[in-house]
């Protein structure tokens, strides 16, 4: 493949006003060297077109990706785009001779559904790529916290890793200051131990979003410990008055009136195994469902219905409470 007058032009890095490159825009789009080579380029007319950004009578700017990959895109759709601080630098129509960009096309097509708000027709996309994607949206002074918003379609993508990656999408929130994104992602990044966050990936969330995920694990640990302490009521009082042995001759699903120390010492200990078990292996991620799971015992562990009733009441109460504790930062 003969390298064309074209090439040569995209492969020197031809900024997107089609100025030359500014010194202080040394980003590897502005190296030749981390672009394709000219003889690695097909020839214009045999180069793939994104299906997503077709050419048509209203493009007016056209980009090739690293993978030469043609993108026809809209000028006044990239400059309404880029921050109100990046004024000075605005695109220019320019169909004669594509803009080389040192993404991939995978890359860059995220980054121009996230422009566009559009949703890629490729389905699920990997979360790395999403995140260079993101990432990548500042080198061409775009801020991502106006575009990833709830209700885009970026947004929705990104929520669909939230189940298994939640601590990832947090950290690229934090990043970008993505609040919405942020919060949401916070309920399920507890499941990653504060202990375990990187040197990394806390300069990459910054202060500020990191205090606020320790304060939330934090809170959250207090508060189920403080629930776990109080255990189920015992209901020796009745059994005076009555002066009925519980585990006596009367069925207690009948006369349900109390028992003595011996059933005080077993409703303890039965709420103690269980919460020490819980204290001891502490989830500050925990579903309520898990944890309900997690203090239930077998009704046989008592001998007498209103203590077993007790502990199913406590049960319920600690439940209802952690679902009632702040989840999010
Ligand atoms: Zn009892």
């Amino acid at each position: 493949m003969q390298p064309t007058p074209e090439d040569h032009q995209t492969a020197a890095g031809v900024d997107w006003d089609g100025r030359s490159p500014s010194p202080s825009l040394s980003g590897p789009d502005r190296h030749p060297a981390s672009a394709p080579t000219d003889t690695q380029q097909p020839a214009p007319d045999e180069r793939q077109v994104s299906p997503s950004f077709p050419r048509s009578d209203s493009t007016d700017v056209v980009l090739l990706s690293s993978d030469t990959v043609l993108f026809h895109l809209h000028a006044s759709k990239l400059n309404a785009a880029a921050a109100p601080s990046a004024a000075q630098r605005t695109w220019a129509s320019n169909t004669s001779t594509p803009i080389l960009v040192p993404e991939p096309s995978p890359i860059l097509a995220l980054m121009l559904h996230t422009v566009y708000a559009t949703r890629p027709a490729s389905g699920a996309s990997p979360l790395p790529t999403l995140i260079a994607a993101i990432d990548a949206l500042i080198k061409y002074d775009i801020e991502p916290r106006r575009l990833v918003l709830p209700g885009t379609p970026i947004y929705g993508a990104l929520q669909t890793h939230l189940p298994t990656d939640a601590y990832d999408v947090y950290v690229l929130a934090a990043h970008h200051g993505l609040e919405d994104l942020a919060v949401e992602a916070s309920r399920q990044a507890l499941a990653h131990p504060v202990r375990d966050i990187s040197d990394a990936a806390a300069a990459r969330m910054g202060a500020t979003y990191l205090l606020r995920l320790y304060n939330l694990y934090n809170a959250r640990k207090d508060a189920l410990r403080k629930l776990l302490l109080q255990g189920p009521p015992f209901h020796v009082a009745a059994a005076a008055a009555n002066g009925v042995n519980g585990f006596g001759a009367a069925p207690a699903a009948q006369n349900p009136v109390g028992c003595g120390p011996e059933g005080e010492g077993r409703l303890g200990s039965a709420w103690e195994a269980r919460t020490c078990s819980v204290a001891w292996n502490l989830r500050v991620d925990f579903e309520p469902d898990e944890l309900r799971r997690a203090l239930e015992v077998d009704g046989s562990a008592f001998d007498c219905l209103e203590c077993e009733e007790a502990y199913e009441k406590r049960v319920e109460e600690v439940v209802e409470s952690w679902k009632n504790t702040k989840a999010t930062i």
